[in-house]
């Protein structure tokens, strides 16, 4: 078991924290044995409820507070997060099996999330007058209302980076959160919560339910104002109908397959070096990771024989240092899941590149990054969704080919393009289909930019979090409007007919000096 800065008393009050009045409770594992760390409660579908209401209490409050006050709580919630750091990389390492390296991405991007929208909800949400369309009748202002409760759905996988990108909007706009978090992140996602809650932040306003899909996770989707999702395709496509159902709003962050277009202009090993990072970093169970790449054929041997290179001995490890490059898969399922594709994908006459093999001596669920050649259509792998541990590589002959290839995929996530020319990868980025757009780098430059919105299009999502669009999620834009009584509103024929000549001139005026 890795020795962690976290105490058994602190894992055991932090899993009070859950919202939870059963007795029930499940072993969770740490992916670095297989053991159980820790076990948590099943949150049942009444705490759900209770949650909920509880949150809509604390909500009223908490939006009354205004801008000025949410901003300070949250700014101290930052604050709170880099003085803790250590004590959340450990937990994101303990839950997730990731490297150190990873897990502070996790860390950094959760406290940048909460800078960004502590300062910038005022701006975006203030409000603001428009042009009224009967002058001096009327003036008319867009106010923003946040929409109560928001139901937070996250899984395994970013546990608390995910969490930060869903629920700091929602309580920088006034909001509620209840959170379902997944067993395998329940604890980093709990300390995160105590920080905002030593922040300032109502214990009832962010509640962290836990417990199974089918009762707690559909009992949430049931009771909230709006609802949060990130995971798979196919579960984001029954939380879509429900909401569509119940006409809340929702946003739905999915699956991908994503891919990397690697041009003829490059440096082969540099161009390697960023591939096997966007490949493999979490092992492939990020989200925006790398599993296609369409290298040019003037630069397919020297890059393939870089790649090799530096996947051929990986420094796999789990240990709460910087020492590994590669961690763990999360769990027994991810496992199954790699192996299953890759088994596949061999039987069917795939070849491997580098890598293909489990590592047990290191931990039970540790596989050898692996680059596949040869797939085809009838594999697996081809074309689903693996999210951890393989890439496919093909050969193309042309930039045209490279983009159709990648953009013939269900998902459209994020996809990268390596080339030295700022013109070609102008036109690229404008060829793919995607949500994120990475340039000379796998993920992390639009991963990182957490004043631009993020999501996907086709499978791969509906709906943005971060920036302005991940803040207006979570508010309705009411229109309050009101009669000057400068002059009177027609309410007759006869007041329309005295009007009609007035109105028209005013209208051909505007449109003359171009205001409208
Ligand atoms: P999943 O099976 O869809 O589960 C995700 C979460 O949803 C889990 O907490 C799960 O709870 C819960 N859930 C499942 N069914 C539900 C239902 N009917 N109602 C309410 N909640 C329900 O996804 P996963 O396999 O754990 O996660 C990996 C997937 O997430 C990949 O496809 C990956 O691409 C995607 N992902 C997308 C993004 C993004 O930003 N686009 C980021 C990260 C991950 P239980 O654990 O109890 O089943």
């Amino acid at each position: 078991m890795p020795a962690t800065t976290a105490t058994p008393d602190l894992f055991a009050s932090l899993v009070d924290d859950v919202v939870a009045t059963g007795a029930e409770r499940v072993a969770v594992p740490t992916p670095a044995t297989g053991e159980t760390h820790h076990e948590l409660p099943r949150s049942t579908a009444d705490d759900v409820v209770d949650a909920v209401s509880r949150a809509r209490l604390a909500q009223i409050a908490w939006a009354r507070a205004g801008f000025a006050h949410r901003r300070r709580v949250l700014l101290r919630a930052h604050d709170l997060i880099l003085e803790r750091r250590e004590l959340l990389l450990d937990l994101v390492q303990v839950e997730s099996g990731k490297t150190r390296g990873q897990a502070l991405e996790e860390v950094v991007q959760a406290a940048a999330v909460t800078r960004y929208n502590a300062l910038e909800a005022s701006r975006v949400l203030k409000g603001r007058r428009v042009r009224a369309g009967l002058p001096t009748l009327v003036t008319t202002r867009v106010r923003y209302r946040p929409k109560g409760v928001a139901g937070v759905i996250t899984p395994w996988n970013y546990a608390l980076s995910l969490a930060a990108m869903d629920v700091v909007p929602a309580l920088a706009a006034g909001c509620a959160v209840v959170q379902k978090a997944d067993d395998q992140g329940a604890l980093s996602i709990l300390a995160l919560r105590r920080a905002f809650v030593e922040a300032g932040v109502p214990e009832a306003l962010w509640a962290v339910v836990t417990g199974s899909a089918e009762e707690a996770g559909e009992a949430l989707t049931d009771t909230v104002d709006y609802i949060c999702f990130t995971g798979s395709t196919a579960t984001g496509r029954r939380i879509a109908e429900k909401a569509g159902r119940r006409l809340i709003g929702a946003s739905l962050e999915l699956g991908g397959k994503n891919p990397m277009i690697v041009l003829d202009d490059v440096d082969p090993v540099h161009a390697a070096a960023d591939a096997a990072f966007g490949c493999f970093s979490a092992m492939g169970q990020l989200c925006v990771s790398i599993e296609r790449i369409y290298v040019h054929r003037k630069v397919a041997a020297p890059f393939t024989a870089a790649l090799v290179e530096r996947l051929r001995d990986p420094r796999l490890g789990s240990g709460l240092d910087y020492g590994s490059d590669f961690g763990s898969l999360a769990s027994a399922a991810q496992f199954a899941r790699v192996t299953a594709h890759l088994d596949d994908a061999i039987a069917k006459g795939a070849t491997v590149l580098v890598g293909g093999n489990p590592r047990p001596e290191i931990g039970p669920w540790f596989f050898e990054p692996t680059v596949l050649t040869g797939v085809t259509p009838d594999m697996d792998v081809y074309a689903a969704e693996t999210f951890g541990a393989i890439a496919s590589l093909y050969i193309v002959d042309d930039e045209v080919e490279a983009v159709l290839a990648a953009n013939a995929s269900e998902y459209g996530l994020n996809a990268s393009v390596l080339t030295r020319s700022a013109r070609t990868a102008k036109r690229v980025s404008d060829a793919l289909l995607a949500g994120s757009i990475n340039v000379n780098e796998a993920y992390r430059g639009s991963f990182s930019s957490v004043a631009a919105p993020m999501g996907g299009v086709k499978a791969s999502g509906l709906g943005r979090r971060n920036g302005r669009e991940g803040l207006l999620r979570f508010v309705d834009a009411v229109t309050v409007s009101r009669a000057t009584g400068i002059l009177q509103l027609p309410r007759s024929g006869a007041d329309v007919a005295r009007l009609e000549g007035p109105f028209l001139l005013l209208t051909r005026t505007l449109r003359a000096i171009r205001r409208s």
